[in-house]
């Protein structure tokens, strides 16, 4: 039976009980007030009239007045017949009636009238006594019937009452409890409703629904799995050593090519946390030191890490990069692990290896035959050796001053093969750092003469001594010098300035000249690198190993320029500790 047909009868079977007990009550009620009505009408009346009579006789009814009343009374009770017998014991009085009419005194006439009224009354007393005996048998009938009748609709309404509920709301409660497995993903669940109703084909629909999502579940994870298969392969036969981990670190995957670098075994590291394979691992160590330094990758993370690995000396350069991902329905990016990757550099490494040794060599072979044309060049200049007209000298000029040129770029390239080759050789000792700024000031002396520059100096009378590679840092501030002198305008001034700053020794290298626009600013130190559009002859080489020489030194050089006013250079170097 259908929940609707339920509903429908359940409520017309109660409906129905409640006009049957209206209609059954109504009857009933009817019954005993008709009952009343009847005695009141039939016997009641009798008894009034026959008083009266008799309250005439008792007053005298020779007295005319009584005499009306008693004939009134009469006629009202003549009207009045109701019970059997009646109109006969009626009939009698009204014959001694007339014949006391006619003899009024005949007191044995009224005797009899008495007797006559006292029979009509007796025989509606007991008219009265049996219809009460009916009515209180009908009342008990009325009584008994309505209770039946209430009993049942009572029966019928405390059985829907106690049941229609549960039928409705058992199977709504079944089925939300199902619709909150299936909110949480639980695709199996099912209901079973055996009932032939609306909640049966609802069970149906619901059970349809959740196979279909049970068998697109299944279908999903079985694509992921083919994905991760897929994916799985392609970190494996990639060339460059991969290792994955989750938001709490834990190795979520190690490719075949880092596995072999590092020497470990894929079943001892999957899920482990890395923290643990750290621990006895150097390569590990080394690839998650900046994850947990808490700081953003520094520059020494990006020195190429070195490993012996295929027999040979391989170099890798690591990247780390952080797997975030917005989740649906939230608006921030979530981290949820990171990936490091080493790239496999040897074969540039091996290449900048043999660049840096061809420039080393050659450089080096240059500087004896740049060195002994300079040599010939003053042997030329010698008067004693012959006299040389105007034109000879000034070539001779030109080609001290290209050979000059020869020497520095050979002496740079030489100082970068040292750097590149990681073999800066500094001999750190205590210095003057006045004495090491004088070498460089001498250095550059006829550069500054040819355009008419003046150094300022400005230090104080007493300074400490530097620990420092003389030689390299008098290079350093050479260049810096010689530099200010290129970029500045003839007749300007450069102020070379020496300061004391806690431990450290400040050189500062300060020109008028162009200056060095904004977005060059932190370039200019890169190898090779030159501003475009810079007309002077150069490398780009020497602010690249000054800053590699000084930083060796434990030091640092720094550039403060604004364009088109100057620049200011400055070196730090650490005072000697005694
Ligand atoms: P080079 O001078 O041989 O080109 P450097 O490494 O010494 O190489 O300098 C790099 C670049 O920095 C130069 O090409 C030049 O453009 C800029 N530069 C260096 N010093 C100054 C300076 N004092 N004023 C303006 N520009 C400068």
């Amino acid at each position: 039976m259908t929940i609707k047909v339920k509903l429908v009868l359940g409520i017309g079977l109660l409906f129905g009980m409640i006009a049957l007990l209206t209609i059954l009550s109504s009857y009933y009620i009817n019954r005993i007030s008709g009952d009343t009505r009847n005695i009141l009408v039939a016997n009641y009346n009798t008894l009034d009239y026959s008083r009266k009579m008799q309250v005439a006789l008792n007053n005298g009814i020779e007295n005319a007045d009584q005499m009306n009343r008693f004939e009134t009374n009469l006629k009202k009770q003549q009207e009045n017949i109701t019970e059997i017998g009646e109109k006969e014991l009626t009939d009698k009085l009204a014959g001694h009636f007339r014949q006391l009419k006619k003899a009024p005194i005949e007191t044995t006439l009224v005797k009899l009238l008495q007797n006559d009224i006292s029979d009509i009354m007796l025989l509606n007393m007991q008219a009265i006594d049996r219809k009460s005996k009916l009515a209180v048998a009908n009342a008990e009938s009325s009584i008994l019937w309505i209770s039946v009748i209430g009993m049942i609709c009572f029966l019928i309404s405390f059985t829907m009452f106690v049941n229609l509920p549960g039928n409705i709301a058992n199977p709504i409660r079944e089925l939300t409890g199902s619709i909150r497995q299936i909110a949480r993903q639980n695709y199996s669940e099912r209901i079973h409703f055996e009932k032939n109703n609306e909640f049966g084909d609802l069970a149906s629909s619901f059970n349809t629904m959740a196979e279909k999502l049970q068998e697109y579940q299944e279908g999903n994870i079985q694509k992921l799995m083919i994905e991760k298969k897929r994916i799985e392969t392609l970190i494996n036969n990639m060339h460059d050593p991969v290792v994955g981990l989750d938001e709490k670190n834990v190795i979520l995957f190690m490719n075949d090519m880092a596995l072999r670098i590092s020497g470990l075994k894929k079943e001892e590291v999957i899920n482990q946390p890395v923290l643990k394979i750290a621990v006895n691992n150097d390569l590990v160590r080394m690839l998650i030191q900046d994850l947990f330094s808490g700081s953003s990758p520094s520059e020494e993370s990006n020195v190429p890490i070195k490993i012996y690995a295929d027999n040979k000396e391989s170099y890798f350069e690591k990247e780390v990069i952080p797997i975030k991902i917005v989740q649906t329905g939230e608006t921030e990016e979530t981290l949820m692990g990171n990936v490091i990757l080493l790239q496999n550099i040897t074969p540039y490494k091996e290449l900048d290896f043999a660049k840096t040794n061809f420039i080393a060599t050659v450089s080096h072979e240059l500087k004896t035959p740049i060195s002994s044309i300079k040599m010939s060049l003053q042997l030329l200049e010698n008067s004693q050796i012959g006299s040389l007209n105007e034109e000879q000298l000034s070539l001779i000029d030109s080609i001290k001053e290209d050979s000059g040129r020869l020497l520095k770029i050979t002496a740079e390239l030489l100082n970068m093969a040292q750097v590149e080759s990681g073999n800066i050789q500094l001999t750190l000792m205590p210095s003057s750092p006045k004495e090491i700024l004088e070498i460089a000031m001498n250095a550059t002396k006829t550069q500054a003469e040819q355009k008419k520059i003046q150094f300022v100096l400005n230090m104080p009378g007493h300074l400490p001594k530097v620990l420092a590679d003389t030689d390299k840092t008098a290079w350093v501030l050479t260049n810096l010098i010689s530099n200010a002198i290129r970029y500045s305008y003839d007749n300007s001034t450069i102020d070379l300035a020496i300061s004391q700053n806690g431990k450290m020794i400040k050189i500062q290298v300060i020109d008028n000249g162009q200056g060095i626009a904004p977005q060059y600013k932190e370039k200019i130190f890169d190898r090779y690198f030159r501003v475009p559009g810079t007309r002077k002859e150069g490398t780009g080489l020497g602010l690249a190993i000054s800053k590699e020489f000084i930083e060796a030194q434990g030091g640092q050089i720094t550039v403060d320029s604004e364009f088109g006013k100057g620049s200011v250079f400055a070196i730090t170097l650490n005072i000697e500790s005694d």
